[in-house]
């Protein structure tokens, strides 16, 4: 490689050094229960398909029919010839489902962050930040500029020790996900929302994880503790539960009429597709209709969390259904992957930067769509591999 890019391959070695480089597997199925990688059938227990959309029949259809009548693309971003009724539509169906003033749409949830933060705050600004906030609301801090203070994960008291020390501030925001998604715990969002009151701080809360999860019919994290009404923005994906891609902000109709006018994903970039877009309006409407899947995926949560507790692994402080598998040091994890892979099940090692420096696992995801034969198959795999590396005894 010539000079100037000589620090790639340093860069490179220094990954696989210390055990945190991506070998990244290719899926040749659909995202379901089962999923064919190299041309072998392996049990999934890493994707975000909470409740099985990813692959669901009515989603498929209702995708295939906005395919026959809108084309493939709307080609133009939204403020220009992008908008189309059905992006209307989603967004008032969205805000029914969330039971809030207004949504708007994103190109993705990692979108929703990085429009909404800058629009809210100014260099001028405060942000009172999670320390395990995900990635995209560090960068959506970034991309404002505005002062970033970052409090003690999930913890009321600390950010408002970090609050009244920063009171001159025009404009205050508070920010954390709602479900943390390495750690599976849930913010305790009724305190937070207490303490931003109290101080007049704007409130944001990523649901990504929240969503299809939380509360009645999956409607999230605010649902789950009453909140309709008191938090400022919510921000969402459509790539999780609800199975398909994109992202919404769900909030007070003075914050979505504002990020109609400046959010720059919004201004700049074309958005969902007619297919994404119709796949999610089918999506909402089963879960209007229905919690069964959302109940589905809590028994089939309790019973795998059980049942690996039992087992003597440390699965941390999940209280949701991700359920990480503490392991520690990097390469245990990734030597952990590999032999969950060669025994037929799909659960990939997580470590630095995704997770912090020397707390590897592997992240199991449990979903609506697993059977318990395949929950057992799952655990008997665990049980041997565990045993295997020394991780249980
Ligand atoms: N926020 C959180 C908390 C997430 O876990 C994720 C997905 N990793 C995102 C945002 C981004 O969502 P999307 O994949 O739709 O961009």
């Amino acid at each position: 490689m010539n000079n100037k890019l000589n620090w790639i391959d340093k860069d490179t070695s220094e990954l696989k050094e210390k055990g945190l480089f991506k070998n990244i597997k290719t899926i040749e199925s659909a995202i379901d229960a089962e999923i064919i990688i190299d041309g072998k059938k392996l049990l999934n227990f890493c994707s975000n398909n909470y409740l099985g959309f990813a692959n669901k029949e009515e989603l498929k259809k209702s995708a295939i029919k906005a395919i026959e009548k809108y084309g493939v693309g709307p080609a133009a971003v939204r403020t220009i010839s992008g908008t189309l009724d059905l992006h209307i539509k989603l967004e008032k169906e969205l805000a029914k489902f969330k039971k809030v003033d207004a949504a708007i749409l994103f190109q993705s949830g990692l979108c929703a962050n990085l429009a909404t933060i800058p629009v809210l705050v100014r260099p001028e600004d405060v942000i009172f930040s999670d320390e395990l906030n995900h990635a995209s609301i560090i960068d959506g801090c970034r991309l404002s500029k505005a002062k970033v203070i970052v409090y003690k994960h999930a913890d009321p008291k600390d950010l408002e020790e970090k609050i009244k020390e920063n009171l001159n501030f025009e404009r205050k925001l508070v920010i954390t996900d709602g479900v943390f998604s390495m750690d599976g715990d849930i913010a305790p969002l009724d305190k937070i929302y207490e303490v931003s009151e109290k101080y007049n701080c704007m409130l944001m809360v990523d649901d990504a994880h929240g969503e299809g999860v939380l509360g009645k019919s999956g409607r999230g994290i605010v649902d789950y503790f009453n909140l309709h009404g008191k938090v400022d923005a919510e921000v969402g994906t459509l790539s999780k539960a609800i199975g398909v891609i994109g992202g919404f902000v769900a909030g007070k109709k003075g914050i979505i009429e504002i990020l109609r006018q400046k959010a720059r994903p919004f201004l700049f970039s074309t958005a969902m597709t007619p297919a994404d877009t119709q796949a999610v309006i089918e999506a909402v409407n089963i879960l209007e209709k229905s919690d069964e899947p959302v109940k589905k995926l809590w028994e089939n949560a309790k019973y795998f969390k059980e049942k690996m507790k039992k087992l003597g692994f440390d699965i941390g402080s999940s209280q949701t259904p991700i359920t990480p598998v503490m392991l520690g040091d990097a390469k245990l994890a990734g030597e952990f992957s590999k032999k969950l892979f060669e025994e037929g099940v799909f659960a990939v090692a997580l470590g630095y930067p995704t997770v912090p420096m020397g707390k590897a696992r592997i992240r199991v995801m449990i979903s609506a769509v697993h059977k318990k034969e395949h929950l057992d198959k799952a655990l008997g795999v665990f049980e041997k591999v565990g045993k295997q590396l020394g991780v249980i005894s």
